[in-house]
């Protein structure tokens, strides 16, 4: 018998109401797609059905922004105290209803309560209550300088954060006086439909804030749509770039966050125990499937064997299984198409010649799982140690001096972000200044604060969201 099946500390589905198939959100209310095409949301954890959600066409996307573009008018002549009413009022909703939001985030994307409740949803509320502040400041922020909004924004996210993502994007282009049209991905867009029925409770203007869901194809139609003025975009690096290529040529503004391949390295002279809690919320925390993961370990030589033998104990304390189990750690793989993606480069990995140490722990027979996995003997060469894997696996390298640490974490497309772990303020100041990367923590990883600009440099993107920089995402310099 297996803890997570019958422990009492399991969160209650019982506290969601699902619908068995939702439409889109535009015009202030929820309407059946044109293209009458539908596509099941499954549990993950489960492969259950959860729901039936669009799939939007053209059609479609041409009566969000349509709306959005009618919205505007309202939205525009809406002063900015009480366009931050609005916001403060959604934030307050969403804690209020942050236990459903969190079951619904677990249950339709599969990760852990314990992350949706305590580290998801808290922050999805102080992003609207941040930019909500911002709404009627937006003349101290930039003081001679002139700014004015694009107009109507289409935004597409990725399913790890979903609702977290959301409210990174919708809060500040709502704040500065834009319309929305969202597309969620399409494994989990159930918090996204909960959060436009928020948007129906509060009474937000009618076409202010527009959701189509559906696929890729989805998001594509809003890409190339005429009368959308900006494009913030979150999600792989490979979508990044056709959305780029879309783009090219047309006076329509884009931000880009896209993946990672973080070195978080540890010093000899770090703090072990600290340091390899960092390292396994790291790589462990949302399954891996985070685009700033700690997911390259850089260690420094003289400590490796300790190190890794440490990290290997505590990797096998985590438990991994139900979602919503609250004493869960790692839930499930968020979809078959990513589980596949893992175990072909974990595949490979091993072909290469890495060393492959996985936990040892019984998994769920139903759903999409995989054990947390640590790789060691890699060559800086091999896909596992330059390549984004997106789940629980981590890549061991070494390196001898603070100059190989450097070049080792800056040899990678990307630039998102980076952890330092040692007892020495002088050497993070130094380590720190010569990383190529939109975040760096010290002593600590995964930080975030609604106040703090995050984003990439190099193939991780560019543009910022959070902080004030994040507002200048969803502003243009007024002619
Ligand atoms: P993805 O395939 O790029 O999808 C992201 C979003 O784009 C989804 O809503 C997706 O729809 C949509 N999409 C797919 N093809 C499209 C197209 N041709 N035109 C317009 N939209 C399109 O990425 P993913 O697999 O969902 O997410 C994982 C990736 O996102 C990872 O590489 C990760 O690093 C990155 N990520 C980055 C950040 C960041 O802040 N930098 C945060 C989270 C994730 P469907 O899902 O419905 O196909
Ligand atoms: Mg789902």
């Amino acid at each position: 018998m297996n803890s997570w099946q019958y422990s009492e500390s399991i969160e209650s589905e019982k506290i969601v109401n699902i619908e068995k198939k939702y439409g889109n959100f535009i015009d202030g209310k929820f309407v059946t797609p044109k293209s009458k095409q539908y596509i099941d949301t499954i549990s993950p954890s489960t492969e259950k059905i959860l729901s039936s959600i669009s799939i939007g066409n053209q059609q479609d996307v041409d009566y969000a922004v349509v709306s959005a573009k009618e919205g505007l008018k309202k939205w525009s002549k809406t002063a900015p105290s009480e366009r931050a009413k609005y916001l403060f009022k959604l934030a307050r909703l969403i804690q209020e209803r942050s236990r459903e939001f969190a079951v619904l985030e677990s249950l339709d994307g599969g990760k852990p309560i314990k992350e949706s409740r305590d580290f998801d949803l808290p922050q999805v509320a102080q992003n609207f209550f941040y930019y909500a502040g911002w709404a009627d400041k937006l003349d101290i922020a930039w003081g001679n300088e002139k700014y004015k909004p694009y107009g109507v924004v289409g935004q597409i996210i990725p399913w790890n954060f979903p609702l977290l993502m959301l409210s990174w994007k919708v809060a500040p282009a709502l704040a500065t006086g834009n319309t929305v049209v969202l597309k969620p991905a399409e494994t989990t867009p159930l918090t996204a439909l909960l959060f436009a029925e928020l948007c129906e409770e509060v009474g937000l203007p009618d076409g202010v804030f527009n959701l189509v869901t559906g696929d890729g194809s989805t998001g594509s139609h809003l890409v190339n749509h005429k009368d959308i003025k900006k494009i913030a975009f979150t999600g792989s690096t490979g979508v990044g770039k056709y959305i780029q290529k879309s783009l090219a040529g047309r006076d329509v503004g884009l931000t880009l966050e896209l993946g990672g391949k973080a070195a978080n390295i540890v010093y000899s002279d770090a703090a072990l125990d600290e340091a390899v809690e960092g390292v396994v919320n790291g790589i462990f925390f949302n399954q891996g499937h985070v685009c700033c993961a700690g997911s390259r370990l850089l260690v420094q030589e003289d400590i490796e064997e300790k190190f890794i033998k440490k990290l290997e104990k505590r990797m096998q304390t985590l438990n991994v299984g139900n979602p919503l189990d609250k004493n869960t750690d790692v839930g499930a793989i968020n979809s078959k198409d990513q589980l596949d993606k893992i175990e072909k480069l974990v595949n490979e990995g091993i072909a290469d010649g890495g060393d492959l140490y996985q936990i040892e722990c019984e998994l769920p027979k139903n759903g999409f799982w995989f054990k947390p996995s640590l790789f060691t003997s890699v060559q800086a060469n091999y896909k596992i140690a330059t390549e984004e894997i997106f789940g629980p696996v981590l890549t061991t390298l070494t390196f001898r001096t603070p100059e190989e640490a450097v070049e080792i974490a800056n040899n990678t497309e990307y630039g998102l972000s980076a952890g330092i772990w040692t007892e020495k303020g002088s050497k993070i100041l130094w380590t720190a200044d010569r990383l190529e990367a939109g975040v760096i923590w010290a002593n600590t990883f995964n930080k975030f604060d609604p106040a703090s600009p995050f984003g990439g440099y190099k193939e991780s993107g560019f543009g910022r969201e959070g902080g004030r920089h994040g507002l200048l995402s969803y502003l243009k310099v007024s002619s």
